[in-house]
């Protein structure tokens, strides 16, 4: 089994093992630098080292720690947000370029995964939208038309392999699903074999930008000529923080009773919408459901939204066992595409790839193409599509940064008493808070064996207060994803330094 920034075990960690290949290298000095060893890192560092440039993949915890194994792994032409939005958004010829690129990006899966005979359980599927009610009817007819002006060649059809009542269907062939940790272990062998590093265990805490940039990792210093941000969200404040929503989406991995898996991928049309679809790895099955959807640290009790996936997934299907549930945290763009090319506010050698909403999948290969040709200076209509500055920041943004990006540490040489925490914590093991007390706002947590554990609940990023994900046992912040454990580490970005720590003494001792 691999880490994962939660608690709950996903379907995908708990059927691989690390990843532990490392090549040796000698000189500090790369090509390209790729932050993050998720599936846009490392497909990103496999396309750029066979194209002849020397890579490198800074990863902070071992290669998928992120959402990628988090993920339920769709593989999408037909992708979360309609294509009536991006019409509207961006016009009818640039969204045929987005269905083009998340076509192409399902045929270059498809092609390395040819190429170097990998076993990640690919299949072809077809992706089937249904409606449910008049309302639904009449917005799947314009997704329908708008899907056939885009060149997605959308079809009604006349049936639906699953037994949940429905009023029309919408049929899109030429996706796929695969498991995804796999895939990115496999890609990761290929990269290091054609010569590229890959440093696991390896946070990079800083950059200094120049024409050859320096970068500061947990591991020591290395330098590269650009620098590639595969963090899911880059870390630091920027614009993108402001066009970039944080999400928490939950999914559930279970067997059937009656066997009776379906082949292909299917969704609802409610807010936030079920996403459904089985996986074969080795000799078992697995059917895998996803919704109740919420933006990060705004629900109260994360458990419950299993509760109610659950009792979804036990309505619509003859479920034996639930064998995985998770959840996992996406970004939601602001304008409905990603943005991938040129962070905004820095040097033009320090590039990004963020803002997937849940399509991350299709998204991390279009952006290993576009972020390719921007570093070999080759022609890609991507480039200007995905544009991470197509947003223009807001007036004051400049000194707004500055003011958010220093550190609150209000507890140095503080400490406060174990027995008077208690009282406070009238929380059942597993639980936190945010509580008040002497005037100061503290994060506090109960470990399941009684123990407490104290932070200063100000987020390193923006200075928001975190709130507790009670299902992933995690402290989450609600304004821009920023996440921490029990112990106040970072496991998410988009901060890159710890909550402070809040040291509790035994009076008794
Ligand atoms: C529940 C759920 C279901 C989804 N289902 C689908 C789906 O069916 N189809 C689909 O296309 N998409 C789906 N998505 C979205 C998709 O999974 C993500 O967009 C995708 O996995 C993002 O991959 P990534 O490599 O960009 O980021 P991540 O996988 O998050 O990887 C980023 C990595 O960067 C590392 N990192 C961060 N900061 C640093 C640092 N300073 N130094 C070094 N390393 C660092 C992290 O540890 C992490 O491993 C889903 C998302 C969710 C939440």
């Amino acid at each position: 089994m691999i880490a994962r920034d939660g608690a709950c075990v996903s379907l995908w960690q708990n059927t691989v093992t690390e990843f532990n290949k490392s090549n040796f290298f000698s000189d500090n000095s790369f090509d390209v630098a790729i932050v993050g060893g998720g599936i846009t890192g490392i497909t990103t560092a496999l396309q750029l080292q066979k194209a002849g440039k020397k890579c490198i993949v800074f990863e902070a915890y071992n290669l998928c720690f992120g959402t990628t194994s988090g993920t339920t792994a769709h593989l999408n032409t037909l992708l979360d947000t309609p294509y009536t939005t991006i019409i509207k958004n961006f016009g009818k010829e640039n969204a045929q370029l987005v269905a083009q690129s998340s076509k192409e990006a399902i045929e270059l899966i498809k092609s390395i995964i040819k190429e170097y005979n990998i076993d990640c359980e690919f299949e072809d599927a077809s992706a089937f939208l249904f409606a449910q009610d008049d309302k639904q009817n009449k917005e799947l007819q314009d997704i329908h038309d708008a899907c056939r002006e885009v060149n997605v060649k959308a079809v009604y059809a006349n049936e639906l392999a699953v037994s949940i009542a429905h009023k029309k269907v919408m049929r899109v062939d030429g996706q796929g699903k695969f498991h995804p940790v796999k895939y990115v272990h496999a890609l990761a062998k290929v990269f290091e074999d054609l010569g590229g590093v890959i440093l696991q265990q390896c946070r990079v805490e800083d950059v200094d930008e120049n024409d050859v940039i320096n970068i500061v990792t947990e591991k020591g210093n290395f330098q590269a000529e650009f620098l590639i941000y595969a963090t899911h969200i880059p870390p630091g404040v920027n614009l993108l923080h402001l066009r970039c929503a944080a999400y928490r989406s939950y999914a559930m991995a279970v067997t059937l009773k009656n066997k009776k898996y379906p082949g292909n991928l299917f969704y609802d049309m409610y807010d936030p919408y079920h996403y459904i679809r089985s996986q074969k790895i080795k000799n078992s099955t697995y059917l895998i459901v996803g919704a109740e959807d919420h933006k990060t640290g705004h629900v109260e009790n994360t458990d419950e939204c299993f509760l109610k996936l659950e009792a979804y997934v036990r309505k619509h299907f003859d479920v034996d066992e639930v064998v995985n549930k998770w959840s996992s945290q996406y970004f939601e763009p602001a304008d409905a595409l990603p943005y991938i090319g040129h962070l905004p506010g820095h040097k033009g050698n320090i590039l990004v790839a963020s803002g997937y909403g849940g399509n991350g999948m299709t998204y991390s290969h279009v952006a290993a193409v576009t972020l390719k040709s921007i570093i070999l200076n080759e022609e890609n209509p991507y480039i200007k599509l995905y544009d991470p500055n197509r947003i223009k920041p807001v007036a004051g943004f400049v000194s707004f940064l500055s003011h958010n990006a220093d550190v609150v540490r209000m507890f140095a040489g503080k400490w406060f008493a174990n027995e008077k925490l208690k009282e406070l914590a009238d929380m059942a093991p597993g639980e936190g808070r945010v509580v008040k007390y002497e005037g100061h706002t503290i994060a506090l947590h109960k470990d399941e064996s009684g123990g407490l554990h104290a932070l200063n609940p100000t987020c390193t990023h923006m200075k928001c207060s975190v709130a507790w994900n009670n299902a992933e046992q995690t402290w989450d912040c609600p304004c821009h994803g920023a996440r921490y454990n029990i112990e106040g580490y970072v496991v998410t970005g988009p901060a890159n330094i710890q909550l402070e720590k809040i040291e509790i003494k035994n009076l008794a001792e």
